[in-house]
């Protein structure tokens, strides 16, 4: 039985006073296990997802033991090392919460924002040192910061370590880390190179699992919305549609190229929604405004890449829309758990073209859930001829377009549909498409905006932030997101008449039920899953 107040935890009365202050009632799952071992000084291994309340499992407890003791100039008492910018900006947030009570000094050290007040601030001695990995072994060569004083090391989203190539890093900073440390580890899935990794550097660490690594929240009600063509025009008009009809308070939109992100958000404004875009090749200040806009209401939607929004804390996300289905079934997962976050209700609706029967058929395996079609579903001629495709986004983007997991091809590792390609290589219809367009919105804005508010830099010049992207990404390739995509094209599609989603929820079931299994045509019976074989409608539409 775990503990079920935040009392009984451990926690320093400063730091329970700032929980109180936040308004959680009770511990997370996480936060009940992990904490009671963290503050008695023990390494932990937490296997857990953003969204579990896992930030504050490491945060309180590091305060709380931070109490005692004093910083010294260059070297920080503590390191958190994150996967992103973004994330490591989150952490720090985190501190000024449960911190309140405090005055520990937080450094962040991350790329795309001027480092000199945290470099001066770590003159002076911080107790807590946060950063991604490249730049903390940037600052540690120039003789910034010294490492031998950290009593406490947290590795946070380590599996997006992994993906983002950063694992030689890692080790290297453990090496120069004192022995005798506490270390926290936390990763939302154990491949065996992070498996590795714990054996190395964690001293019989209490290993903590709250949530399979590739499940879905239950709160979150996942849909899929079919649409017939390939058509990126047809997309963008079923977005809009949905964007509509569904009672979206704020809604993140993914998509699998950064380039799309840009044209998404163009096309956005241009219809008249509320928007912004986060994605790798935008400036850290401007990712940041962005983001600040989305979490106080200022801009209602958010386009979005993988590498982007992995591990971005925005709570009361209503709606996370799938513009393109993910290439990698845990990519959904992780996309989806952006809303129905801290037991709050959650929606996503995932738009399906008959290239992506393949990938959805590797999401609905994973989160072991049967689909909820929104109106039409694909028929068994599309789903079988689906099936046999290759899928418009395993050939039309080179893996390093995603930047992120297909790091990992630096160490080596492949996936099936890589091999037989080479590094670097392009189809013909990448190259025509990057070619053919220069549209990138630097810009996020909360209303249509005059046309110079979208910015159409050129490739051949690398801002600063490309280039400081660059830098942290360069020791593995396929870090940064690569721009290949097609032209961006003016959306044209009549609106369908609908009823309202919430008068379609009441009319129809939630979920399908099992279904007899209908002999499949092309003798792909067996290949076929059964809930795309007698799909499943949604009354009304
Ligand atoms: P994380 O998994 O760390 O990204 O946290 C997800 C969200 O849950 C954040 O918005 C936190 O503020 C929130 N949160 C963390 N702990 C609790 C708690 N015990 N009760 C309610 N919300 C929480």
């Amino acid at each position: 039985m775990h503990p079920t107040t935040f009392a009984e935890l451990g926690l320093s009365n400063k730091v329970l006073a700032a929980i109180e202050a936040a308004g959680y009632p009770s511990p997370t799952p996480i936060q009940a296990q992990a904490i009671p071992i963290a503050v008695t000084g023990r390494d932990v291994l937490g296997i857990a997802q953003t969204g579990t309340g896992k930030t504050a499992s490491f945060v309180l407890p590091m305060i709380t033991r931070l109490e005692a003791g004093r910083a010294r100039a260059r070297m920080p008492r503590s390191l958190i090392l994150a996967p992103t910018r973004e994330l490591a900006a989150q952490v720090a947030q985190s501190f000024d919460k449960y911190g309140v009570n405090h005055k520990l000094t937080v450094a962040l050290l991350i790329g795309g924002v001027s480092m000199d007040d945290q470099v001066r601030k770590l003159d002076r001695g911080v107790d807590v040192l946060i950063a991604t990995p490249g730049r903390l072994l940037d600052h540690f060569s120039r003789g910034r910061v010294m490492l031998m004083g950290v009593e406490i090391l947290v590795i946070d989203e380590a599996d997006r370590m992994l993906d983002m190539g950063f694992i030689p890093d890692i080790e290297k900073i453990c090496k120069l880390l004192p022995p005798r440390r506490q270390t926290l580890f936390f990763s939302a899935t154990m491949p065996a190179e992070i498996t590795r990794l714990v054996d190395q550097f964690l001293k019989d660490p209490v290993r903590i699992e709250v949530a399979r690594p590739a499940t879905t929240a239950k709160t979150i009600t996942q849909s899929f919305k079919f649409c017939p063509t390939i058509d990126d025009r047809e997309k963008r008009a079923i977005l809009r549609d949905l964007l509509r009809e569904l009672d979206v308070k704020n809604a993140i939109i993914f998509c699998n190229r950064k380039r799309d992100v840009a044209i998404l958000l163009k096309s956005l404004l241009k219809h008249g929604f509320s928007a912004g875009a986060i994605h790798g090749d935008l400036d850290q200040s401007t990712r940041m405004a962005t983001l600040d806009a989305f979490r106080e209401g200022r801009i209602q939607l958010l386009a979005a890449s993988d590498v982007a929004a992995r591990g971005l804390d925005i709570p009361d996300v209503s709606h996370v829309f799938n513009y393109d289905v993910p290439w990698q079934a845990d990519d959904y997962v992780h996309r989806i758990g952006r809303t129905g976050r801290a037991g709050k209700q959650g929606n996503s609706v995932t738009i399906v073209t008959p290239d992506d029967i393949k990938a959805l058929t590797a999401i609905t395996k994973l989160t072991d859930d049967q689909p909820l079609w929104l109106g039409e579903a694909p028929d068994e001629a599309t789903i079988a001829d689906g099936m046999k495709r290759r899928g418009r986004g395993r050939r039309g983007a080179s893996s390093s377009d995603r930047g992120g997991r297909d790091a990992r091809r630096g160490s080596g590792e492949r996936r099936p549909e890589q091999r037989g390609r080479g590094r670097g290589q392009r189809s013909p219809r990448e190259a025509d498409a990057s070619a053919g367009t220069n549209a990138e919105t630097t810009l996020a804005s909360q209303r249509p905006q005059p046309e110079e508010r979208v910015r159409a830099p050129h490739n051949d010049e690398p801002r600063d932030s490309q280039r400081d992207e660059r830098r942290e990404g360069r020791r593995k390739s396929g870090r940064g997101e690569r721009d290949t995509s097609r032209p961006a094209q003016q959306p044209s599609r009549a609106r369908q008449d609908a009823a309202s989603h919430k008068d379609k929820e009441q009319a129809a079931p939630r979920k399908s039920e099992p279904r007899e299994r209908d002999p499949m045509p092309f003798g792909l019976d067996e290949n076929v899953p059964a809930f795309l074989r007698r799909p499943v409608r949604i009354a009304g539409r």
